[in-house]
This record gives C-alpha cells, sequence and structure tokens, in this order.
C-alpha cells in the first residue's frame, strides 16, 4: 500500500474559494506543507499569507513532486479543464494521491478515473457537507468513493479536515451521495420556507413556528440551523451560491433520469431552483431563496 498522506506530506490545493481556502488554512495548520493555486489573485494572496502555505503560479506548479493534489472547484467542467484542458493530468508522477473534494458529476467522475488510471494515478471522490462553517472548524462529513486502498492512503489528510470520513463505495459514489444530499436538501429547505410564508400568511410567529417545528416531525437541517441561523435574521450568508445548489441538484435529477428514474419531486424542485436563480442571479446566498418564495407568496395574495 502506498504511504498514506500524514502531516509533512506536500499538498498542491487548487481551488481557494469559500470553502477551499479554510481547509487549506487547516491543512497547513495540521502541518502539511500547501501550495495553493487559485485562478483570483486575491485567494492567492489569502493563501500566501497562511503560515505554512506559499501560494503557487499555476495548478502544474502547485502539483509538481507533491504527494497529493486536491481540487476543490465548482464543478466537473472545472474540475476537467484543469485535469484534462490544461495538461494537469498529463504532467503528474504515478503514485500521486489526486483528490476531487468538488460536488462533481458521479460518471464524469468515473470517466476521469479511468484515464488517471492509465497513468497509475487513483483518484479518490471525497465531496464534502457542512458548509463554510465545518471547513472552518474541520467538522465536515466526507464522503469518499475510491479503491479501499486509495481512501484509507488519503484518510490521515480527510481527517484533517472532517469530523466524517465514511468510505460509501468505489469511485463516483461519493460524488453520487453528496449530489443526493443536496438534492434532499434543496427540497427540505425550499419546503421550509413555503411553510415559514404560508404560517406567516396565517399570522404565526416566525420563531415560534421553527421553535415547534425543530421539536417536532418536520424539522431537518434547514429548519434547525438555515432557518434561524441565515433566514429569521435576513443575513442570508450561509455561504453557498445558489448556482452551485442548481448544480448540485440538476446532477442528482440527471443522475435519475440517466437510470431511467423520474425523480418528480426532484425535478419540480430544480425547476423551481431554476427560477429562483434566474431572479436572484447566481452569486446569491442558496437562503436568499427564502426572500423568493415570500415574493411569491406576496404575488399570489395579492391577486
Ligand atoms: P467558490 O466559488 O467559492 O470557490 C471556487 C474557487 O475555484 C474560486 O475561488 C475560483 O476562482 C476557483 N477556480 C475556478 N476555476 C479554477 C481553475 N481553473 N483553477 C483554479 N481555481 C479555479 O465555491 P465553494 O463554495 O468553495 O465550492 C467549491 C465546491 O464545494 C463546489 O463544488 C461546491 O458545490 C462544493 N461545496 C460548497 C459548500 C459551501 O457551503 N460553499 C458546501 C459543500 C460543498
Amino acid at each position: 500500500m502506498a504511504a498514506t498522506l500524514g502531516a509533512g506530506s506536500t499538498v498542491a490545493f487548487i481551488g481557494l474559494g469559500r470553502m477551499g481556502l479554510p481547509m487549506a488554512s487547516r491543512l497547513a495548520a495540521a502541518g502539511y506543507a500547501v501550495r495553493g493555486f487559485d485562478v483570483s489573485t486575491p485567494a492567492r494572496e489569502e493563501v500566501a499569507a497562511l503560515a505554512g502555505a506559499q501560494a503557487a503560479d499555476s495548478a502544474a506548479a502547485a502539483a509538481s513532486d507533491a504527494d497529493a493534489v486536491v481540487l476543490m472547484l465548482p464543478s466537473s467542467s472545472h474540475v476537467r479543464a484543469v485535469l484534462v484542458d490544461d495538461g494537469l493530468l498529463e504532467a503528474l508522477g504515478a503514485g500521486v494521491a489526486l483528490i476531487d473534494m468538488s460536488s462533481s458529476e458521479p460518471l464524469a467522475t468515473r470517466a476521469l478515473a479511468a484515464r488517471a488510471a492509465e497513468r497509475g494515478i487513483a483518484l479518490v471522490d471525497a465531496p464534502v457537507s457542512g458548509g463554510v462553517r465545518g471547513a472552518v472548524e474541520g467538522s465536515l462529513t466526507i464522503m469518499a468513493g475510491g479503491s479501499e486502498e486509495a481512501v484509507e492512503t488519503a484518510r490521515p489528510l480527510l481527517e484533517a479536515l472532517g469530523k466524517t470520513v465514511r468510505h460509501v463505495g468505489p469511485v463516483g459514489a461519493g460524488h453520487a451521495l453528496k449530489a443526493l444530499n443536496n438534492l434532499l436538501s434543496a427540497v427540505h429547505l425550499l419546503a421550509s420556507c413555503e411553510a415559514l410564508a404560508i404560517g406567516r400568511g396565517f399570522g404565526l410567529d416566525p420563531h415560534v413556528l421553527v421553535e415547534t417545528i425543530n421539536v417536532s416531525t418536520g424539522r431537518s437541517a434547514s429548519t434547525e440551523r438555515k432557518l434561524p441561523e441565515f433566514i429569521l435574521t435576513e443575513t442570508y450568508d450561509a455561504g453557498f451560491a445558489i448556482a452551485l445548489m442548481v448544480k448540485d441538484v440538476g446532477i442528482a435529477v440527471s443522475l435519475g433520469e440517466q437510470l431511467g428514474i423520474e425523480p418528480a419531486l426532484g425535478t419540480r424542485a430544480l425547476e423551481l431552483w431554476r427560477q429562483a436563480e434566474g431572479a436572484l442571479g447566481g452569486d446569491a446566498d442558496h437562503t436568499e431563496i427564502a426572500r423568493w418564495v415570500d415574493a411569491r407568496a406576496a404575488e399570489g395574495a395579492g391577486r
């Protein structure tokens, strides 16, 4: 078995956005030699300012002689652009650990893994749940797909980032599970916002509504965290863009369709999330869906 990726290993970290930067920071704090790269200059400046981390001028420079390459990019197309179109995969040495922590498309991940395997490189898909706070605190849930050997090699690095690291199946399984998790999250956040709008319309106190649901069977991560922290406070700053949520719901629905399973509720949720994205803009925080639901409710009530 390849040596595991313990502290002291050199890690190229590609994608230093809302999630990637705090994750790179945790790896540096845990004793990994981090070389960060992002197309954004401010992101490179931020990683350069971290103790134990350096900024690289390109993904190839970050990855040169690294023990591991971690990607935390918006989507599969970004992952493909870096690894295939820009030639990084061709430049990597056999045996490097390649870990895609982005929420990517499972079938694209499988195709990429086959390409990587031709070069003697095992791809692990290790998407995360837990949001920006989980990234900052190192309390993410990490769903890893890949061979037993590749996941065990990556485990110490993943454990520096997450509280729960679960090997969920062969390569692509992590990305499939993550998309399905976000399908559920998108459906129950939308349904929770609709319940809130109806409750308000009836004259219920929104805090009483949420507190009561949270000790009842309608509760979910949306009612327990997102409504009280980001929606009732009107801060709308969870740190997860609505465009990324739409991407994830789209991955789950399209996976179902490719398997001949038409997710009726998922398909409707995707339509509604897309409409909200159109109205709010893709960079809006996903919790702003509550504002969009309220606006639709007000329109309906005025008719
Ligand atoms: P983000 O948009 O904040 O960050 C993505 C970063 O990738 C940006 O800094 C961007 O400049 C960089 N980038 C884009 N193309 C690049 C390239 N070719 N080379 C180098 N850098 C490039 O996104 P995020 O919120 O950090 O999300 C990253 C991934 O994690 C997504 O797949 C998302 O779905 C997933 N995710 C996000 C959250 C969250 O709460 N934000 C939670 C779980 C999972």
